[in-house]
């Protein structure tokens, strides 16, 4: 199949071979001919399977004809994120060189004024995110009435970003009669209802990943103590990955992606961010210099991160294990594209045990732990060290107190260039936790007599209770009863006064 075959126009069939595409992905093959004959079109499709040129370019096709009238754009696109938005609009501008079509951004973080010129000059292609499109539409600056063709992109992520009820508004603002191109990745409940209610006898083009691509991913766990032993768990694992090009590094919370991207920076390495509280410059900015390679690292919220087109990704690291399963599957797919190979690492405490279980399941395989160290053995991290002995200080594998943890967080996190200094002893302390982790090319060793001492030792030493940690101390390493500990052991516990008789 070749793109001559879809029917697609003259000028878009010359932008798509100036952009070096030879044939047709399966979304691209099966969902352009029906999209150019006008048909709703309900593509179940994930980021990386082409389907951004799939809407795109039958779209172009179609604007040729018509003209844009002020203040009515004649097709929306809706994205989730802002920098979903931005690369839609890169497409449309790639793919549309041969045309003079006129193509408005409406995102938040940036200037009503631009915007406004842009729509009141008359848009062909308006591509938003739903709350400032909406805003525009409040204010009166912006008429929908004169949509021909609306793509809802990323519905799924729509939904879990709060989205839903903004979509079911502009569906009703655009006319009946128009187009209708949705894309989601899966298809929860609420996605099909949407579908159900918005869309006119859809064709269904559903598309897997193709399975060429996902063995190309090297998965693998490696356990860590929390808190700065973790941040040193990820230097390492950065430092000691083969083949390393560039990693995206993910974090849960968008404040742990400010800090680790501060500490990163703060050791040497050449890392950016990106999390839903930077200004729209600087993410765009730090998006960039990670496309052209200007820094090697970026560190991101899932939010963030999603549907990004970032081709050749070396490694992910999963500096916090995802919480839903399906984090885990967008989050690796950013790398081992188009055939390459690409490496995924997840750090994983042991709080995270559950959520690997529930990732198992998902993806039906069970992912190797590349370190020696297992949870299990970091169960044993609480045992006492003898502070006065350095050397056997080094040698447990007892983690350090929260509070102590915070308190050495300056000194323990201090940036080292090139191999590790010669350790201090606080910097023992703080470091031992993580110490026995092997390096991953170290694999396929066999345990060492002196590790295997070192392991039954620890293991033989009595294990210290410890307080559950405080509810806003994420970092604090679960040992002991941790969360299990009963509520009546929690509380202090008010007697009841009883009545006595008498
Ligand atoms: P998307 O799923 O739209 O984010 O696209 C993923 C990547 O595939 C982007 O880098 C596109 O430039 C690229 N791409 C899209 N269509 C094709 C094609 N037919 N052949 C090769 N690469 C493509």
């Amino acid at each position: 199949m070749t793109f001559n075959e879809l029917g697609l126009s003259e000028k878009v069939l010359q932008a798509v071979e100036a952009s070096g595409y030879k044939t047709p992905t399966p979304i691209q093959a099966q969902a352009i001919p029906h999209a150019l004959a006008g048909r709703d079109v309900l593509g179940i499709a994930q980021t990386g399977t082409g389907k951004t040129a799939a809407f795109t370019l039958p779209m172009l096709s179609r604007l040729e004809q018509g003209r844009a009238r002020a203040r009515m754009p004649r097709t929306l696109i809706l994205e989730p994120t802002r920098e979903l938005a931005a690369q839609v609009e890169e497409s449309f501008i790639r793919y549309g060189v041969n045309h003079k079509l006129n193509v408005a951004l409406l995102i938040g973080g940036v200037s009503f004024a631009d915007q406004e010129t842009k729509i009141t000059r008359g848009a062909d292609i308006l591509i938003a995110t739903p709350g400032r499109l909406l805003d525009f539409s409040e204010r009166g600056k912006l008429l929908l009435t004169g949509i021909e063709i609306l793509v809802i992109d990323e519905a799924d992520r729509m939904l879990d970003m709060g989205f839903i009820p903004d979509i079911e508004r502009i569906c009703k603002l655009v006319p009946f009669t128009r187009q209708t191109l949705f894309f989601s990745a899966t298809m929860p409940p609420e996605i099909t209802r949407l579908t159900e209610t918005f869309l006119h006898n859809p064709v269904r083009i559903e598309v897997a990943r193709a399975a060429s691509t996902a063995i190309t991913i090297v998965q693998g766990l490696v356990a860590s103590a929390t808190g700065p032993a973790k941040r040193e768990t990820l230097r390492r694992l950065i430092r000691d990955a083969a083949d390393f090009k560039n990693a995206i590094i993910f974090c849960n919370r968008k404040r742990d992606v400010a800090v680790l991207h501060k500490s990163l920076q703060k050791h040497g390495f050449n890392a950016g961010a990106l999390h839903g509280d930077m200004d729209q410059r600087a993410r765009m900015a730090s998006l960039d210099a990670f496309k052209t390679g200007d820094v090697d690292l970026i560190v991101c919220s899932d939010v963030a991160a999603r549907g990004l087109d970032i081709p050749d990704v070396s490694h992910v690291f999963n500096f916090d294990v995802p919480t839903h399963a399906e984090d885990y599957v967008h989050r690796i797919g950013r790398t081992g594209r188009a055939g390459k190979s690409g490496v995924a690492i997840s750090i994983v405490t042991r709080a995270d045990q559950k959520h690997i279980l529930e990732i198992e399941r998902l993806i039906a395989r069970k992912i190797d732990w590349l370190s020696k160290e297992t949870i299990a053995e970091l169960d044993v991290e609480d045992a006492p060290e003898a502070p006065s002995s350095p050397s056997k200080g080094a040698r447990s594998r007892r983690a350090p107190h929260a509070r102590d943890e915070n308190k050495r967080a300056e000194s323990s996190d201090a940036p080292q260039r090139g191999e590790r200094p010669a350790p201090t002893r606080s910097r023992r302390r703080a470091e031992h936790p993580h110490a026995a982790l092997a390096p991953v090319e170290a694999l396929t060793e066999a345990k060492t007599a002196t590790q295997a001492k070192t392991a039954t030792e620890a293991k033989a030493a009595p294990v210290r209770r410890r307080p559950a940690p405080r509810p806003d101390d994420d970092d604090a390493p679960v040992v002991g009863m941790g969360d299990h500990v009963p509520m009546f052991l929690r509380r202090p516990v008010k007697a009841k006064p009883t009545k006595v008789a008498g």
